[in-house]
């Protein structure tokens, strides 16, 4: 067995992916069938253009045009003028056409690139070939009952608009594949055209793969592998790939062009069909639909449609709000946490508090956001709204409650939605500040703990620590904390 840093001197591991991306529209690419299949009956979102039934025609899902430009721009990708749509013909059971309408040689989006960033090779630039609009296929489910096994059809995401992303060869390490397809994942969402749901299945990845000797001009021969329907797969699936090249290579043999499965339970690609295999697609324009031009008036209304992307609303928030990098990076994961958030910097009022209500949002809403175990779970989950977060801030800030109260109020308006003002109304829970009620406690807590008093006299400091907790758990947390160390040495210097 070759390690990896053995694989990593002597070759180049040369990466290329193809993602398929559903769109996010009402209904198919061809037709107004709706289109969001998910945890629906087989076989109950067709009609007869899904089926592909004589007579029937094609019209042009405009919505779907628009996602794809629009994914194309916060890409920087160049829009053409002219765009058009093609047949790919192949017979298979799940293409109810016996072609399926997709864009051979005049995309909507040419070009591009995508910024990753990884620990072992910094940040690098990512070319893309393109981006074009095709129609999803059906689904073949295939079962054994024991005595016979026998496949069944569902036509549901047969039309369903699938965008595809093809990129150059630029990427070179399994760690910038997934980083790669991360980023995709989030602009995506963010540009609001697709839910972009590996598990769903609406997000999909092939990955082609080859070695090369370090220096060499030529690239190798690649291997196309499929089946991957998590980060996870596609970073093993690609350790997997590089290690068998590897092994192949340093044998003397070559590796054969062809396309691989991966398998998910081993962990290990196995051949699906070689380059012999090949269709030939008889690609040809597709005649029952007009070829596009694309006004570049359009395209600059979808320009100015763009939402602020991740990158530049996280650069924005160092600069404005004086976060981290670390901490605007994890703000602006979705667009929805970088919304709430910068909501509640808006109620809050003054972008100097913005750092207080960030750590809100990355401790304890976030952790109860974990909480919910769900991957797509937002503030709005956890029963509270950007308010209640700009009030808490409000609240320490103006010492109306001590921090340690905040996070019991946090809690409390996570159990009833009821918002921290009126919990700290309701519940008594204001700091207190009134000097000579604190000092009473602080004189109780000193008679109380002898044992303290002396570690403290005898020179241990940390007994201080000890005599505030009491006070804190005297008065429920409602003193600062600062101010009862301070008093409690006063007392027991004097
Ligand atoms: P095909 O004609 O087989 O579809 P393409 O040239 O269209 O091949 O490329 C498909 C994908 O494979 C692209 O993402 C491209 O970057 C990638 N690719 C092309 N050649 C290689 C290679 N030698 N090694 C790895 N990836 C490659
Ligand atoms: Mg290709």
């Amino acid at each position: 067995m070759t390690t990896d840093t053995a694989i990593a001197e002597k070759y180049e591991v040369v990466i290329g992916l193809e993602v398929h991306c559903q769109l996010r529209t009402r209904s198919k690419m061809f037709s107004d069938c709706p289109r969001d299949y998910f945890d629906r009956e087989p076989n109950t979102l067709i009609d007869p253009v899904t089926l592909g039934l004589p007579g029937t025609l094609p019209v042009i899902n405009e919505q779907a045009v628009a996602y794809t430009i629009l994914a194309g721009l916060a890409l920087g990708c160049e829009i053409p003028e002219y765009a058009k749509f093609d047949r790919k013909n192949y017979p298979y059971p799940d293409l109810p056409k016996g072609y399926q309408i997709t864009q051979y040689d005049q995309p909507f989006c040419l070009e591009g690139s995508v910024e990753v960033d990884t620990r072992d090779r910094g940040k690098r630039t990512i070319g893309l070939e393109r981006i074009h609009l095709e129609e999803d296929t059906g689904r073949l489910l295939h079962r054994d009952d024991g005595s016979e096994d026998y496949s069944l059809i569902d036509f549901n995401r047969a039309g369903v608009p699938l965008m595809e992303l093809v990129s150059k060869p630029d990427l070179r390490s399994s760690d910038e594949a997934v980083a790669f397809l991360r980023y995709l994942r989030q602009v995506f969402r963010y540009a609001g055209v697709s839910d972009a749901d590996l598990e769903k299945g609406s997000f999909r990845c092939d990955a082609n793969v080859s070695l090369r000797l370090h220096g060499a001009e030529e690239f190798g021969a690649k291997v196309e592998v499929k089946n991957m329907n998590s980060f996870r797969s596609v970073q093993r699936a690609i350790e997997f790939e590089i290690e068998r090249q590897a092994e192949i290579l340093d044998a003397g043999g070559t590796v054969d062009q062809e396309t691989r499965g991966f398998i998910d339970a081993t962990g290990e690609t196995a051949s699906q069909r070689s380059k012999e295999e090949a269709h030939d697609y008889r690609y040809f324009p597709e005649p029952d639909l007009p070829p596009l031009h694309i006004e570049p008036a359009m395209v600059d209304e979808l320009r100015a449609a763009l939402p602020e992307l991740p990158r530049a609303r996280a650069a924005r928030f160092v600069l404005e709000h004086g976060l981290t990098e670390d901490e605007s990076h994890t703000l602006t994961e979705s667009r929805q946490r970088a919304e709430d958030y910068e909501a509640a910097v808006t109620l809050v009022g003054d972008t100097s508090k913005a750092r207080a209500v960030a750590h809100w949002f990355i401790g304890d809403v976030a952790g109860r956001i974990n909480e919910l175990g769900r991957a797509d779970a937002e503030l709005v989950d956890t029963g509270i709204s950007p308010e209640h977060v700009a009030q808490l801030v409000q609240l320490v800030e103006a010492k109306t409650i001590t921090a340690s109260t905040a996070k019991d109020v946090l809690g409390f308006a996570f159990e009833s939605g009821d918002l921290p003002e009126a919990i700290v109304e309701a519940r008594g829970l204001r700091q207190v500040t009134d000097s000579g009620a604190i000092e009473a406690v602080v004189t109780q807590v000193i008679e109380a703990n002898p044992k303290a008093v002396d570690d403290y006299r005898g020179g241990k400091e940390s007994a201080v620590k000890f005599l505030v907790g009491q006070v804190m758990r005297e008065t429920r947390g409602r003193t600062d904390p600062n101010s009862a160390a301070e008093m409690i040495k006063a007392a027991l210097d004097a």
